[in-house]
């Protein structure tokens, strides 16, 4: 069998890979929306160096829209077969899929709008909401821990990846002449002790594995840094009488921060200040949260057997109307505003960073994973002047960065899992920015288990046998 790696490959997002067997069938691992500058971004989403038709089954791995987010575009293009993933990364998709189609829609809007004024030819979005519709309706719930047929040679089994809800790593057996190969995909790969995630369940005895490297040659805070940050931080911002604006994705992320800020607003440490979500999305998200708790681990279980509910205290206030985050804009008392994108690259956290960065008495805190050439990415850099909706912007705002909150696994993390995989033949290094998945792939090299290690290039195809 062969795999051809066709994306985050020295780069992070856009995770697209395609295992073909020896029999002949192709199955698709993730297909996920590659995320950088406006150009070049459109033309990595738009090709596909395979024909969608050609594909048998598409696995996904989890919800995030840098794995799930081009696969209405290759529905669009005539995928017709059954997309493979858990129970709730199908309900999360419900929403993050028509919430891109609907960003990728207003985005062909505003382009158009510009090369109509030098008349320049009219765009097609990537993708509408109608092939996001059409996506949901191809994939096919399933639980953990079971082993699934998904083709006359090939069977997969997600197990936990404790990465957000519903995340899984897949373990794929292959049938061929009579013998079995095993691969693991194990992107992305979580913590042990978040809130909210069961740890991440260890793979051993596999043939190959693809690893991420996001963070492959960084180490993290502990996870109980970013709650004592994030109590430091609201209670200088609100001593200065300022607000505290978050850009934060809508899955997990979002649900996380509100799960410490009821920890530590019930601990008495931090005031009971307003909280605000608004994000229509990370609305819907923390709703379909509340479906699944059952796969949270034993103390979010026990939070909600109390009849206590993390994501719905007195505090909070969940915004959906435009009129109502406008209303945000004069609001003259202390309080965290909560809203996405996470990366700060679109929707209405723009127009809460542009009514709040030129403000010293605010703080923006960054608390997520920033692609290259976002404007998270910027503020996190400590950018002096950013760009926003067009216009020049001071950054007066205090911005605290943490890495505490991160989902994925550091370099020590990344290494002990490599570690108790058992003999594996080859390791591929994935997911990662070139610099993290070198230097990461030279510290595989000293793991007497791992017979070989490679970093590959898009487009690269490997045998395996
Ligand atoms: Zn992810
Ligand atoms: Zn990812």
């Amino acid at each position: 069998m062969r795999i051809k790696f066709l994306g985050a490959c020295r780069g992070v997002t856009g995770s697209k890979h395609l295992l073909t067997t020896a029999g002949g069938t192709n199955i698709l691992i993730d297909c996920g929306l590659f995320q950088g500058r406006r150009a070049e971004s459109r033309r990595k989403n738009r090709e596909f160096s395979i024909d969608p038709k050609s594909i048998d089954a598409v696995v996904l791995g989890h919800a995030h829209i840098d794995h799930s987010g081009n696969l209405p575009n290759l529905v669009r293009m005539g995928y017709r077969g059954t997309i493979y993933a858990t129970t709730p990364t199908d309900a999360l998709c419900h929403y993050m899929l028509p919430d891109s189609a609907y960003l990728q829609e207003k985005d062909a809007e505003f382009i158009n709008k510009k090369n109509r004024k030098r008349g320049l030819p009219q765009i097609e979005p990537l993708y509408t909401m109608s092939d996001a519709l059409d996506t949901i309706r191809l994939i096919k719930p399933n639980s953990l821990d079971r082993w699934i047929r998904i083709a006359d040679d090939v069977e997969i089994k997600f197990v936990e990846a404790g990465h957000i809800l519903g995340a899984a790593l897949t373990l794929f057996r292959i049938t061929e002449n009579g013998k079995r190969i095993k691969l693991a995909y194990i992107v992305d790969l979580g913590r042990k002790n978040l809130p909210l995630l069961r740890d991440p369940k260890q793979i051993r005895n596999i043939d190959y594995a693809l690893i991420e490297s996001t963070y492959g040659n960084r180490l993290h805070e502990p996870i109980e840094e970013a709650k004592k940050l994030l109590e430091d931080t609201i209670n200088r911002t609100y001593h200065r009488g300022g607000k505290i604006i978050i850009p934060s994705f809508a899955v997990e992320r979002t649900q996380e921060l509100l799960y410490f800020i009821h920890e530590l607003q019930g601990e008495g440490r931090i005031p009971k200040l307003p909280i605000f979500i608004d994000s229509p999305l990370a609305v819907n998200i923390t709703e379909v949260f509340t479906r699944f708790v059952d796969w949270f681990d034993d103390e979010t279980g026990e939070i909600y057997s109390r009849g206590d509910d993390p994501f719905g205290f007195a505090q909070v206030e969940y915004v959906r109307s435009v009129d109502r985050s406008k209303e945000l804009n004069h609001l003259n008392v202390p309080a965290v505003i909560i809203s996405a994108s996470g990366m700060a690259e679109a929707g209405r956290i723009l127009h809460h960073l542009v009514n709040n960065i030129e403000n010293s008495r605010n703080t923006i805190m960054i608390v997520g994973f920033m692609a290259q050439n976002t404007l998270g990415r910027r503020l996190a850099d400590g950018w002096e002047e950013v760009s926003i909706l067009g216009d020049k912007y001071k950054v007066k705002a205090d911005v605290v960065v943490s890495h505490a909150f991160s989902a994925h696994a550091d370099k020590n993390e990344l290494l002990e899992y490599a570690n108790n995989l058992g003999k594996v033949k080859k390791l591929f290094i994935v997911h990662g920015e070139e610099n993290q998945a070198l230097e990461f792939a030279l510290a595989v090299k000293d793991l007497k288990n791992i017979k070989e290690v490679y970093v590959p290039n898009e487009e690269d195809e490997t045998v395996l046998d």
